[in-house]
C-alpha cells in the first residue's frame, strides 16, 4: 500500500519546497511530489525561480553589468582595464552551473529534513488524496491529512508573435541566447522585460523595449520611475511607451514587429524578439474534475486570507494564486500553511511584500506610491534624498538615484518607501521591517545609520519627510 503522509505539497518552487521543509521542521511527514525535467530528463526541484527565473536571471545581470563596469566605469576610478572582452558562452555557462548547483541543494534540504520527495505529476483526486504519475507513466495515489498546491505559473503568450524556435522567444529562451543579437526587441517593460533587455543591451545588443502602456512601472513611485526611465535610455534602451504590438512576420531570419503607437501604425525589425508580457497561473492537470477547487476569471485558484481553498484540507499558494507572482511571497505563503497546518496560528502581512528590478541601478518599493495614498484619499507627506549628495555613493561611484519615503500625514506611520539606486535591493528591507513594526517615518530619522553608507540615503529620506535631511536644502515644509 503507498504510504500516507500529513500532507502533500505538488510543486517544488520557492513556494512548494519551502512548505515542505517548514512542515518537516514542525514534525509532519510530509512529501513533495515534482515534474520538472533537466536536460538529461531528471525531476529536478526548483521550480521557476532556480531553473529559469530569479537565479539564472540575476547569475547574468550580476556577469553582464561586471562588464560594463569594467570596460566604461572602471577609468572613472583610475584603474586602466583594456581590450576588455566578453565570453557570452562561459557566463551563460557559469549561470547554469550555478543553478545546477542550487537545484541539487534543494534535493540534499529535503534529505535533511526528513521531506519524500515524489518524481512526477500530481494531481488532487480529493480533498485527501493525491495521485502522482511517475515518469514510466504509472499512477498511485497517495492519502494525505492536507494538501498544498504551489503550480506555479508560466510565461503567457499572445496572438501577434506566436513563439518561434531561436526567432521569438520567452523569458526562458532569453536566457540561453549564446551570443548577443545585433537588434534585439522586447516587448512589454515590465519587471522581467527590463531585467532581460538589460542583459543583452549590457552585452552589446541595440535593444527596443515596446510597452503598450503610457505610464513607465505604473506600481512605482512616479518620481522613482521617472528616474529610472531616464537612466534606462542613458543606458542604451530605447524603451517606446503607448506602443501596442498588433503582429509579426519571419522574413529572411528577422522578426518584423508591427505595433500602433500615438503615431499610427509602425513597424521594427530584430534580429531577436523576447516576449515578456508576464505570466499566468499554471494549473493544468492539477485539480481533478469534480472536486470543488474553484479558479477565478483570471485563473488563479480561489483562496482566503490564509491561502486557503474551498476545500478544508486542500491549500494554494505561490504564483497560481492572486497577489503579487514572487519567490518571496511564494515561500512567506507556503511558511504560513505549514504553520496553519501544524496547528500554530499564522497569518501574512501583504501590505509589506517587497519587489526588486535588478537593473542597473536596483529599482525596489515596498507599500504604497504617492500617488496609491492620493487616489485612496490618504493625505501624505514624503521625504526624499538623491544618491547625488552621499559621500559613500560618491565613493562608489553610484551616485544615480534617489530614495523616498512616503508617510501618513497625520500619524506619519510608514506607507511606502520607494527606491532606485545602487543595491536599493538590499536597502529596502529596512522599509519592509519599519511597515512590518508599523513604525513612524520618525522612528527611522530617529535611529543610528553607519557611516558611510548607502542606507544613510534611506534615513536622510525619513529625515526630509519634516523637512530635516541634514546634507541638503530642504524644500520647505508646511507646519
Ligand atoms: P514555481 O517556481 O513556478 O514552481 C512551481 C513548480 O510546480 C514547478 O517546479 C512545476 O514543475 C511544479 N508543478 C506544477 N504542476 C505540477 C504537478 N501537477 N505535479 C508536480 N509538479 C508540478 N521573483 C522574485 O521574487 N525575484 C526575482 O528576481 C524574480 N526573477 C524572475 C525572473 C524571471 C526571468 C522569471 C520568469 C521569474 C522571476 N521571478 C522572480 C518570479 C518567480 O520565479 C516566481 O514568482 C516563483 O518561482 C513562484 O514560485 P512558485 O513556487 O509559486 O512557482
Ligand atoms: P509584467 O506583467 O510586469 O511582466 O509586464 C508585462 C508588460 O507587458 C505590461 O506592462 C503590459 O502592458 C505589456 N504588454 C502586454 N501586451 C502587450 C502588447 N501586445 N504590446 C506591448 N506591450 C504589451
Amino acid at each position: 500500500m503507498a504510504d500516507k503522509f500529513d500532507l502533500i505539497v505538488i510543486g517544488a518552487g520557492p513556494g512548494g519546497y519551502v512548505a515542505a521543509i517548514r512542515a518537516a521542521q514542525l514534525g509532519l511527514k510530509t512529501a513533495c511530489v515534482e515534474k520538472w525535467l533537466n536536460k538529461d530528463g531528471k525531476v529536478v526541484h526548483g521550480g521557476t525561480c532556480l531553473n529559469v527565473g530569479c537565479i539564472p536571471s540575476k547569475a547574468l545581470l550580476e556577469a553582464s553589468h561586471k562588464y560594463v563596469e569594467a570596460k566604461e566605469d572602471f577609468s572613472d576610478l583610475g584603474i586602466n582595464a583594456s581590450d576588455v572582452s566578453v565570453d557570452v558562452k562561459k557566463m551563460m555557462a557559469r549561470k547554469s552551473t550555478i543553478v545546477k548547483n542550487l537545484t541539487g541543494g534543494i534535493a540534499g534540504l529535503f534529505k535533511a529534513n526528513g521531506v519524500t520527495a515524489l518524481d512526477g505529476t500530481g494531481k488532487v483526486v480529493s480533498g485527501k488524496q493525491v495521485e502522482v504519475t511517475d515518469l514510466d507513466g504509472n499512477a498511485t495515489t497517495y492519502d494525505a491529512d492536507n494538501i498544498v498546491i504551489a503550480a506555479g505559473s508560466v510565461p503567457v503568450e499572445i496572438p501577434p508573435t506566436p513563439m518561434t524556435e531561436g526567432l521569438i522567444v520567452d523569458s526562458t529562451g532569453a536566457l540561453e541566447f549564446q551570443e548577443a543579437p545585433k537588434r534585439l526587441g522586447v516587448i512589454g517593460a515590465g519587471v522581467i522585460g527590463l531585467e532581460l533587455g538589460s542583459v543583452w543591451n549590457r552585452l552589446g545588443s541595440e535593444v527596443t523595449v515596446l510597452e503598450a502602456m503610457d505610464d513607465f512601472l505604473p506600481m512605482v513611485d512616479s518620481a522613482i520611475a521617472k528616474e529610472t526611465q531616464k537612466l534606462l535610455k542613458k543606458q542604451g534602451m530605447d524603451i517606446r511607451m503607448g506602443a501596442r504590438v498588433t503582429g509579426s512576420d519571419i522574413k529572411d531570419n528577422e522578426v518584423v514587429v508591427k505595433y500602433s503607437d500615438e503615431k499610427g501604425d509602425q513597424e521594427a525589425t530584430f534580429d531577436k524578439l523576447i516576449v515578456c508580457v508576464g505570466r499566468r497561473p499554471y494549473t493544468k492537470g492539477v485539480i481533478a474534475d469534480g472536486v470543488s477547487i474553484d479558479l477565478d476569471e483570471r485563473g488563479f485558484i480561489h483562496v482566503d486570507d490564509q491561502c486557503r481553498t474551498g476545500v478544508p484540507t486542500v491549500y494554494a499558494i505561490g504564483d497560481c494564486v492572486r497577489g503579487p507572482m514572487l519567490a518571496h511571497k511564494a515561500s512567506e505563503e507556503g511558511i504560513m500553511v505549514a504553520d496553519i497546518i501544524a496547528g500554530h496560528k499564522a497569518q501574512m502581512n501583504y501590505d509589506a511584500i517587497p519587489s526588486v528590478i535588478y537593473t542597473s541601478p536596483e529599482v525596489a518599493w515596498v507599500g504604497m506610491t504617492e500617488q496609491d495614498a492620493k487616489a485612496k484619499g490618504i493625505k501624505t507627506k514624503t521625504g526624499a534624498f538623491p544618491f547625488a549628495a552621499s559621500g559613500r555613493a560618491m565613493a562608489n561611484n553610484a551616485t544615480e538615484g534617489q530614495a523616498k519615503v512616503i508617510a501618513d500625514a497625520e500619524t506619519d506611520r510608514i506607507l511606502g518607501m520607494h527606491i532606485v539606486g545602487q543595491h536599493a535591493g538590499e536597502m529596502i528591507a529596512q522599509g519592509v521591517i519599519a511597515m512590518e513594526f508599523g513604525s513612524s517615518a520618525e522612528d527611522l530619522a530617529l535611529t543610528c545609520y553607519a557611516h558611510p553608507t548607502m542606507s544613510e540615503a534611506v534615513h536622510e529620506a525619513a529625515l526630509a519627510v519634516e523637512g530635516h535631511a541634514i546634507h541638503m536644502a530642504n524644500r520647505k515644509k508646511k507646519r
